[in-house]
C-alpha cells in the first residue's frame, strides 16, 4: 500500500465539508485527522457540531474528532477548504504560508494569475503555476490550488473537447442550479418551492470568466486565457443536487455533428482513484440528462452530456449535467489532491 496522507477539512460541517467527509471515508490515500469550522462548531466533537444532511450516518472514525478554529497549524499534511469566500481568502493564505498545500473550492483565489484553476482531466499542465506562486508569495512548501465554480464544472468539460478540436468562438449558457449549491440552510423553502429564481448573487461573472482560464494555455510561467466570450444567465431551480447547463456554442472551424459528438466521447480520462471510467458520458435519449436520474453517474464524477444538435443561431447546442457537491466541489478537490500526489507536488 502507498503512503497515506493526513488531511484537514476547513468548513468541515457545511454542505461541501460533509461531502468531503463522506468521500474520504475509506479512501486509500487519505485519512481525516483534522476538522475546522466556525466558532459555533469549534470545541465540539464533529458528531455534535455537524447537522449531517447526507444519506447514511457520519463515519465512525470522524465522529469524535473535535472541531477546531480555522487557524493553522492543524494536525495534517494538506487541507481541503470549503469555506465561504468571505473568510477563505485570508485563511487559505495563512495555511499556505504555514506550509500546507491548500486545495480549495472557494472562489477567493480562482482568478488570481498565479493560482491553478484545475479540472484534473483538462489542464493539469497549469500546475506549473505552483512554483511561480511559491516564489511570488514566499509560501515555501505551501500553495493554493482551486477547483472551478460548480456550474462551470458542468459545461467546461464538453467545451474543452470542442475547443481542442475545433476552437470555441463564443458561448451562451443558461444554468439551472440545484438548491444544495447555496450551502445549508441556503435558499428559503418559501422562495424555491414551486419556483425558479433568476438570480444567484455573484454567479454570472464567475460563469462568464472561469472557463477561459481553465482552457487557457500555460507557457513561461503564466496562463493565456482562451479567447472566447461567454454570456451566462444563472437560475436556482427546485432540485436538491445536480447543476444543468444549457449551452449554445459557435466554433472557429466547421465540423460535423458526428465529429462534435466524437470529440466529447474520446476525451482522455485519468487513472486516479477518484477519476471515473467516463469523464464525460453522452446520453442519446431525447429527455436526458436529468438531475434526478443522471447526477450520480460515475459516483457523481461523470459529466453527462445530451441533446447535442446543430443550432439555428449558433453552430451547436447541448445540455450538460454535473453533481455540484461531488464533481462540482469535494470530489474534484479530492481528485486534484490525488493528481498533485501523482505529479510529486505533495
Ligand atoms: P455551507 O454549507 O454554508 O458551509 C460553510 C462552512 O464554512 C461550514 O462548515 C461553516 O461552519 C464554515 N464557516 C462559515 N462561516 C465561517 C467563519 N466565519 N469562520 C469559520 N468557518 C466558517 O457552504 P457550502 O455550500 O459547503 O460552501 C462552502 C464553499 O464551497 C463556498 O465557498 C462555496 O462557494 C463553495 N462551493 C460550494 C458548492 C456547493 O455545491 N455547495 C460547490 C462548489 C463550491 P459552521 O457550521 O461552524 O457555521
Amino acid at each position: 500500500m502507498g503512503k497515506r496522507y493526513r488531511v484537514g477539512i476547513l468548513g468541515a460541517t457545511g454542505t461541501v465539508g460533509q461531502r468531503f467527509v463522506q468521500l474520504l471515508d475509506g479512501h486509500p490515500q487519505f485519512e481525516i485527522t483534522a476538522l475546522a469550522a466556525s466558532d459555533r462548531s469549534a470545541g465540539k466533537p464533529y458528531s455534535e457540531a455537524c447537522a449531517w444532511k447526507l444519506p447514511g450516518s457520519i463515519p465512525e472514525a470522524v465522529r469524535p474528532i473535535v472541531v477546531q478554529p480555522i487557524e493553522p497549524p492543524l494536525d495534517c499534511d494538506l487541507v481541503f477548504s470549503s469555506l465561504p469566500s468571505s473568510v477563505a481568502r485570508e485563511t487559505e493564505a495563512a495555511f499556505a504560508r504555514a506550509g500546507f498545500p491548500v486545495i480549495s473550492n472557494s472562489s477567493s483565489y480562482r482568478m488570481d494569475e498565479d493560482v491553478p484553476l484545475l479540472i484534473a482531466e483538462i489542464n493539469f499542465e497549469h500546475l506549473g503555476l505552483i512554483e511561480v506562486q511559491r516564489q511570488r508569495r514566499g509560501y515555501g512548501k505551501g500553495f493554493i490550488v482551486t477547483n472551478p465554480n460548480c456550474a462551470v464544472t458542468a459545461f467546461a468539460p464538453p467545451l474543452a473537447a470542442l475547443h481542442r478540436k475545433f476552437g470555441v468562438r463564443s458561448v451562451a449558457v443558461t444554468t439551472m442550479q440545484a438548491i444544495s449549491g447555496a450551502g445549508y440552510p441556503g435558499v428559503s423553502s418559501m422562495d424555491i418551492s414551486d419556483n425558479v429564481l433568476p438570480y444567484i448573487a455573484g454567479e454570472e461573472p464567475k460563469v462568464e470568466t472561469e472557463a477561459q482560464k481553465i482552457l487557457g494555455t500555460f507557457a513561461d510561467g503564466a496562463i493565456t486565457h482562451a479567447d472566447f466570450a461567454v454570456s451566462a444567465q444563472c437560475f436556482r431551480v427546485d432540485v436538491i443536487d445536480g447543476h444543468t447547463a444549457s449551452v449554445r456554442v459557435n466554433l472557429n472551424n466547421s465540423s460535423t455533428l458526428e465529429d462534435v459528438i466524437e470529440s466529447i466521447r474520446a476525451f482522455p480520462v485519468l487513472d486516479l482513484h477518484s477519476s471515473p471510467h467516463s469523464f464525460m458520458e453522452i446520453c442519446d435519449e431525447p429527455s436526458r440528462p436529468q438531475p434526478r436520474l443522471d447526477r450520480d453517474n460515475g459516483g457523481g464524477m461523470t459529466i453527462t452530456v445530451g441533446r447535442i444538435f446543430p443550432d439555428n443561431v449558433f453552430d451547436y447546442r447541448f445540455v450538460a449535467l454535473s453533481h455540484n457537491t461531488v464533481r462540482g466541489a469535494a470530489g474534484s478537490a479530492i481528485l486534484n489532491a490525488e493528481l498533485l500526489i501523482d505529479k510529486g507536488l505533495i
